[in-house]
């Protein structure tokens, strides 16, 4: 037979029955010490009395002994047990084992206790499960998104373990998704040579954004599902809020291509178009050229001065027209790569003497003074003469042409370092707003608002020149004030 009995009521039976085993003996010690006193210690009877009063009292004794005995060991175990229970239960969830079962018996307090026990480790399950279903569906409908992005995209972390990735860039990397996915991209690159180029330009974009932010981006020529392709690369730093709520942490990069491949078509073809349409027009108009000369010539017949002013205007324009068709031949030599440098060791007051040649008309028809600041020892350029001579002349004309009438214009050169010299150029016009110091380097681009004809073509096919040569060309500008040209050779 059970008893449910809860702690206080243990501890009462408990206690109440020691007390009534003390009172117990007590009451049959003083029992027989009555009876003892009662008889003759010389009487036959004492003896036996004495015998039956020990006998009673080792028997009650011993039994109370047993009795305390019992409630010494079962008393603190019956207690201590279910909290032992109840603690292991508590351990279990706190590991996430919700499938951890209270079953504490013979007490309703502590079997209520289990039973709310119970209860919560099902609830906690049924939360953890929902909350597990809830990421995982959310993390299935991200990949979905990501893989139904059409251009390639890869995620990497701060170690560049890769986090996500999605099918086109599979594909193009020809990787398969088990393969790489939680992988170092930087192992996975050691045997792909594409994914190292992009990891490589990752690190050199970080570097070039520093250097100069706005440089223009070359498009990376990849070979995939058996042809050639062109991609724009474009890297993406994931920044996020720290633990403090304030500042941003860096807690990854995502590299992700733009197919350009139907552009760069396009571009060529345009390129190409233009090659030949300049190279072809350049022939009418030297023919023109030539037709003008010969017209002007006094022994052919006299000109009245009308003819003279017309013969003149198309003159002038021929020469613009045969400027505009080299320089878009000049550009199309660089788009398409075919650009040939045929260097020779030159100095560069020879640079700075052509260009003040090509340009002596033009600045004194504006009125300009050209000056010449030129150290007295300078070393030598080891560049295509042709192509910086043209540089320099195109900087000089601009200077020219930018510069209000009769103003003043410095070309001149310097020993930048031991293995460097700077050529530059600079007027005191009306300057340049710093809005447009990178833009002025693009094709066809000219500041808005500028009444000087142009191509807006001079000074990107100027940069792509100085750069084929492993320099630089950059500009220091102040709106007002005028501008500087600097280009930096190697020497
Ligand atoms: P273009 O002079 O034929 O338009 P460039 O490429 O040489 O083409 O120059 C691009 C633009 O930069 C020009 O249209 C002009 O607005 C601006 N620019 C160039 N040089 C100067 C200068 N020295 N001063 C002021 N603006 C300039």
């Amino acid at each position: 037979m059970k008893f449910d009995m809860n702690i206080k009521t243990k501890l009462t039976v408990s206690i109440g029955v020691l007390v009534a085993m003390i009172v117990l003996l007590v009451s049959l010690s003083v029992t027989n010490l009555q009876i003892l006193t009662a008889t003759e210690p010389d009487s036959p009877a004492a003896e036996p009395g004495m015998n039956r009063a020990l006998t009673w009292i080792m028997i009650i004794g011993g039994i109370c002994i047993c009795i305390g005995l019992w409630i010494l060991f079962k008393i603190p175990n019956s207690i201590n047990s279910p909290f032992k229970s109840l603690v292991k239960g508590i351990l279990e969830i706190a590991n996430h084992n919700y499938d951890a079962k209270l079953d504490l018996r013979g007490d309703k307090e502590l079997e209520e206790v289990s039973k709310n026990f119970n209860r919560m480790a099902k609830r906690l399950k049924d939360y953890h499960n929902s909350t597990i279903s809830d990421l995982m569906a959310s993390k299935r409908y991200l990949e979905t998104i990501i893989n139904s992005i059409n251009e390639p995209i890869v995620g990497l972390d701060n170690e560049q373990i890769i986090l996500f990735i999605n099918n086109e860039a599979l594909n193009i990397l020809n990787l398969k998704r088990e393969d790489v996915i939680r992988k170092s991209a930087q192992e996975i690159a050691m045997r792909n040579d594409l994914l190292r180029r992009l990891i490589c330009g990752m690190w050199e974009d970080k570097k070039k954004e520093q250097e100069a932010p706005k440089s223009k981006r070359e498009s990376l020529k990849i070979y995939a599902d058996n042809k050639e392709s062109y991609f724009q690369v474009k890297y993406m730093e994931i920044t996020m809020r720290g633990n403090d709520g304030v500042t941003m942490e860096k807690r990854g990069d995502v590299i992700m291509l733009k197919n350009v491949t139907e552009f760069q078509e396009l571009d060529t073809a345009k390129t190409t178009f233009i090659s030949t349409v300049s190279h072809e027009l350049k022939t009418p108009i030297s023919a023109i050229m030539m037709s003008l000369q010969l017209l002007e010539d006094k022994r052919v017949g006299g000109l009245n001065p009308e003819q003279e002013e017309l013969s003149r205007s198309i003159k002038e324009n021929s020469e613009r027209l045969l400027s505009i068709t080299g320089e878009l031949l000049n550009m199309t030599q660089v788009e398409s790569g075919k650009l040939q440098l045929k260097p020779k060791i030159t100095k560069p007051i020879e640079l700075i003497d052509y260009a003040i040649k090509a340009n002596r008309v033009q600045a004194e028809k504006f009125g300009i003074q050209v000056e010449v600041d030129y150290p007295e020892k300078i070393g030598k350029l080891f560049v295509d003469s042709e192509k910086i001579a043209w540089v320099l002349t195109n900087l000089l004309s601009n200077a020219v042409r930018y510069s209000s009438e009769a103003g003043r214009v410095v070309i001149g050169a310097r020993q930048q370092d031991d293995n460097h010299i700077a050529m530059f150029v600079q007027d005191f016009g009306k300057g340049i707003d710093p809005r447009y110091h990178e833009s002025i380097f693009e094709h066809y681009f000219r500041v808005p608002g500028t009444k000087v004809q142009g191509t807006g073509l001079g000074l990107s096919i100027s940069r792509d020149f100085v750069e084929a040569h492993g320099g630089t060309l950059t500009v220091d500008s102040e709106l007002g004030k005028g501008s500087v040209f600097t280009m930096v050779l190697p020497c």
